[in-house]
């Protein structure tokens, strides 16, 4: 019935990027098949030593000046804040996320051993809580069922860090057979990084050289205030950052998952630089796609917090539009490919 989803190229990659938990400073499975990816295309990659991985893929010189397209590999997650006599454990957002986005649920934890654990979320008995309209992270506890001995020789201390389990972050398909929706924990930004891969993909195929050098950047620590990619941007000096990552239907944007790709144009630390924001605007018009600009005071992206640790020169951004941002996020089926072929649009016709 949802063939054609699976089928998608976006969507096959997203896939295999989600099949492995990247947490914020945990990213080195996703890292490890983002490298394994691009390779099967005959690219060889780097990683710095960050963490962060690197495609440079060479221009045709029309321009000497270097674009770097960037999205993060880390996902939401939660830390370990301590550790219970009882073996029970004490977790906050790690990333912009909230309880209730959570909800009691299995979660799977990262150890030192290189392996993970699997507990469960817990808010306590329900039956007391009857009327109580608000939780925060003091209400929440990981049911691990091991002592706090056990814990300490699978390698879970205080700061060890967790997703959900693989068994629980979708996708699920549902909605209009035409145009299904497609929900996962989460997107943000593994759709990102499969996209700049099916570009990469898609380049290969078509023999295609830009006009000139691109990086391709898959940075770890998005999730708490760019960690990532601001060593990077520091170290490679990108003339133009182009962040790839979600749009985000912010209250009173106006900006909806029906809508085209999203091209946020400020945010809550830079504005993005006008020329950068002219030819996303003049490679979706190439490609016969509406963009949704956007502008907030609640957020920011790897663009704008490598614009301000003074690394790149010029800053943009192009976003996918997924609903319930940071938690089990739902996207509509058309939206993959509007994004990608904007996104592609631009590598094809950019010139900085
Ligand atoms: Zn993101």
């Amino acid at each position: 019935m949802y063939e054609k989803v699976t089928a998608n190229e976006s969507m096959k990659i997203f896939n295999e990027l989600l099949s492995v938990p990247s947490p914020t400073g945990r990213e080195e499975l996703v890292a490890a098949k983002i490298l394994e990816i691009a390779a099967r295309w005959g690219y060889k990659g780097e990683q710095d030593y960050a963490g962060n991985v690197v495609i440079r893929v060479k221009g045709n010189g029309k321009s000497k000046r270097v674009t770097m397209l960037s999205s993060h590999m880390d996902e939401i997650g939660l830390v370990v804040t301590r550790i219970e006599l009882d073996g029970k454990l004490c977790v906050h957002k790690l990333g912009g996320t909230l309880p209730w986005k959570l909800g009691e649920r299995p979660i799977e934890i990262l150890t030192d051993n290189r392996d993970t654990i699997i507990g469960v979320a817990s808010f306590g008995a329900g039956h007391s809580q009857v009327g109580q309209t608000s939780v925060d992270w003091n209400n929440v506890r990981v049911i691990t069922g091991l002592t706090t001995e056990q814990l300490k020789e699978k390698g879970v201390r205080v700061g060890s860090v967790a997703v959900l389990p693989r068994s629980h972050v979708g996708p699920v398909f549902f909605g209009d057979e035409n145009d299904p929706m497609i929900a996962a924990w989460t997107y943000d930004d593994r759709m990102g990084c499969a996209n700049l891969l099916r570009v990469l993909k898609t380049m290969k195929e078509e023999s295609f050289v830009p006009n000139c050098d691109m990086t391709f950047a898959f940075s770890k620590q998005e999730e708490v205030k760019g960690n990532g990619i601001k060593p990077l941007v520091i170290r490679e000096l990108p003339d133009v950052l182009l962040c790839v990552d979600g749009g985000t239907p912010f209250p009173g944007s106006g900006v909806t998952a029906d809508g085209g790709p999203v091209c946020l144009t400020k945010d809550k630390l830079a504005d993005y630089s006008f020329d950068v924001i002219l030819a996303i605007k003049e490679a979706a018009k190439a490609v016969g796609q509406e963009l949704q600009f956007c502008v907030t005071d609640v957020a920011y992206t790897d663009a704008s917090l490598a614009l301000q640790s003074g690394g790149p020169l010029r800053v943009g951004h192009v976003g996918f539009v997924r609903e319930n941002s940071h938690g089990f996020e739902v996207m509509r089926y058309s939206m993959l490919d509007k994004f990608f072929n904007v996104l592609y649009s631009f590598v094809k016709t950019f010139v900085p």
